[in-house]
């Protein structure tokens, strides 16, 4: 077999091979009859000290977790014959996706493992990553595209999906192994509930096209489903006709009833086709830490900066609820008017309403301004102790009074954004592995801190204690992108949904192989 290599490839291969084998522990066992090959993709296992550094790092900078080495996977069948070698090993290793590596605990990681660079598949799909059907209902893309190249791609033929993420350079694959939550949440459901049809990888090395008509046990595990029963490599999203501009809206409170208030009415009118609807609302706090805009985000005219920053000192919390109505030249004589129907009788500060008028992609592509002004001050590649929650609608008042008044204000350190947003359970398909509340309602909280390297654990030391709260409180919240370090802390969070986790991790990934970042059946 080898000797059709060339000379570099079947040394490399064998040192690979040998370093896999002492990763696995079975050198005494090795038994090259018993082993699928490897051989064809020996040249694409990388020991490279760069890209073994840049796998063992994410958006977080908290964690870091070592791989013996990165495969750059130049096809589907790459990534099956890695799966395939580590399942038939009499001990297997474990293997991470690794799309974009914009968690924050270490998800994508894989300790002693192999980490796929899933974008490496990029450069040899020749075009083929991201395929808009006939007629842009829907598009065929691989699972390690970015969300901007997607939006870019689809926007060429005048559509474009319908459910985002706040920022577009995260992978399909990412999101959709998450959730994919944003502003049209409320409306079209997360990304998640924006799949036609997915191709899958097991953990036992078998390719998939699932759907839910077509292996939905597979399909429904894998969205949310953390990485753990297989590596997406396809899925087909539905696709609308795309705006041109948008009006963008802020509007701000100094009382959360009021806030929470407006935002659950204007978001009971969501259906999916019901041109009154908003397209996009969230929400978010600004506290008293000089300037209200922050990283991610400069909105407000700097004219009224000092009025905005003034009612902040005035009041400690302001709530800044922030809507979204797209249009085109068929209604760019009307959408002014369906606004203004829309936010008539709203509780905000008179006074306090701002407006924008932008490119939908400018809207869309937001956060990467933001990005490029943290890059340019230093401030991108920094720890990102961040929490995101799911909180009931019942106890967004009690979570406010004593997260947001209490520990938040009484801390005094948070000065990124923190995002609070309501949605509707009804867009969440129970059958896929996302834990939410029980509720009708429910409201997301990021607290998207930024901090130094020395300091992050004060961040981290926050975060537990926000955490510690709600469960004293009787506060029945759900992490979102969570992170949990014991299993009971897992079987705690998949509350009802664990039986059925844990037997689908059977049944697709039974070796344990896929997804050991996040430690929910690799947490020793
Ligand atoms: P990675 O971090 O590389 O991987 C995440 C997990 O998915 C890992 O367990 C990995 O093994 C697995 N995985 C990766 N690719 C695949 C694949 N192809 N198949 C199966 N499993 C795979 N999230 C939101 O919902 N909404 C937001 O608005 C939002 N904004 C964000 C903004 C920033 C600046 C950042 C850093 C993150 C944001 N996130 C948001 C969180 C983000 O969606 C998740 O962290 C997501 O996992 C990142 O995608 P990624 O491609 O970087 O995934």
């Amino acid at each position: 077999m080898a000797v059709s290599f060339p000379i570099s490839s079947y040394f490399t291969a064998i040192f690979i091979i040998s370093r896999l084998m002492s990763i696995i522990g079975i050198s005494k066992h090795w038994n090259n009859k018993l082993l699928p090959p490897l051989d064809n993709i020996t040249d694409k296992l990388s020991l490279d000290p760069s890209a073994i550094e840049s796998a063992s790092q994410d958006f977080g900078h908290i964690v870091k977790s070592i791989p013996k080495a990165v495969l750059q996977p130049s096809s589907i069948a790459d990534i099956a014959s890695l799966i395939n070698f580590s399942y038939n090993s009499s001990i297997p290793f474990t293997i991470a996706a690794k799309g974009h590596g914009h968690s924050v605990r270490g998800q994508a990681m894989a300790n002693d493992g192999v980490v796929v660079d899933m974008t490496s598949m990029k450069k040899h799909r020749n075009g083929t990553g991201i395929w808009v059907s006939n007629y842009g209902v829907y598009a065929d893309v691989g699972g390690e595209q970015l969300w901007i190249d997607v939006l870019n791609a689809t926007l060429k033929h005048g559509v474009a999906p319908v459910s985002w993420t706040d920022y577009l350079y995260l992978t399909v694959g990412g999101t959709l192994s998450n959730g994919g939550i944003s502003g049209q949440s409320f409306r079209y459901g997360p990304q998640i509930s924006n799949v036609y049809e997915m191709d899958v990888i097991t953990g036992k090395a078998e390719i998939v096209t699932c759907s839910p008509n077509k292996n939905s046990e597979l399909f429904y595990a894998a969205l949310g489903g953390l990485g753990q029963f297989g590596i997406i490599t396809r899925a087909r999203v539905p696709l609308e006709p795309a705006p041109k501009r948008v009006k963008w809206i802020r509007m701000l409170y100094n009382d959360f009833t009021a806030f929470t208030r407006d935002q659950e009415l204007l978001i009971s009118i969501n259906g999916r086709h019901d041109s009154h609807a908003l397209d996009y609302l969230e929400g978010s706090l600004l506290m008293d830490h000089g300037s209200p805009d922050n990283w991610r985000s400069s909105f407000f005219p700097p004219k009224h900066h000092p009025k905005i920053t003034s009612s902040i000192t005035n009041h400690r919390i302001i709530y800044c609820l922030e809507v979204v109505k797209h249009y085109d030249d068929q209604t760019q004589n009307t959408v002014g008017k369906e606004l203004e129907q829309l936010l008539k009788g709203l509780s905000y500060m008179p006074g306090f309403m701002f407006e924008k008028d932008v490119l939908y992609t400018e809207f869309l592509n937001r956060v990467l301004r933001g990005e490029l002004k943290a890059r340019s001050q230093g401030l991108w590649d920094v720890p990102h102790p961040w929490l995101n929650l799911f909180i009931p609608k019942s106890q967004i008042e009690a979570f406010n009074d004593g997260v947001f008044k209490g520990i938040v204000l009484e801390r005094n350190i948070t000065t990124g954004p923190v995002l609070v947003y309501p949605m509707n359970r009804k867009k969440w398909d129970d059958r896929m592995s996302a834990v939410i509340p029980d509720e009708e309602i429910f409201y997301t909280v990021g607290f998207l801190h930024s901090s130094g390297f020395d300091d992050w654990e004060a961040f981290d030391d926050q975060n537990k204690e926000i955490l510690k709260f709600c469960e004293e409180a009787g506060i029945g919240v759900k992490q979102y992108l969570p992170h949990f370090t014991s299993k009971d802390e897992w079987v705690h969070h998949f509350g009802s949904k664990w039986e059925t986790f844990q037997q689908r991790k059977f049944q697709f990934d039974p070796k344990m192989i896929l997804s050991p970042g996040q430690r929910i059946f690799n947490n020793n």
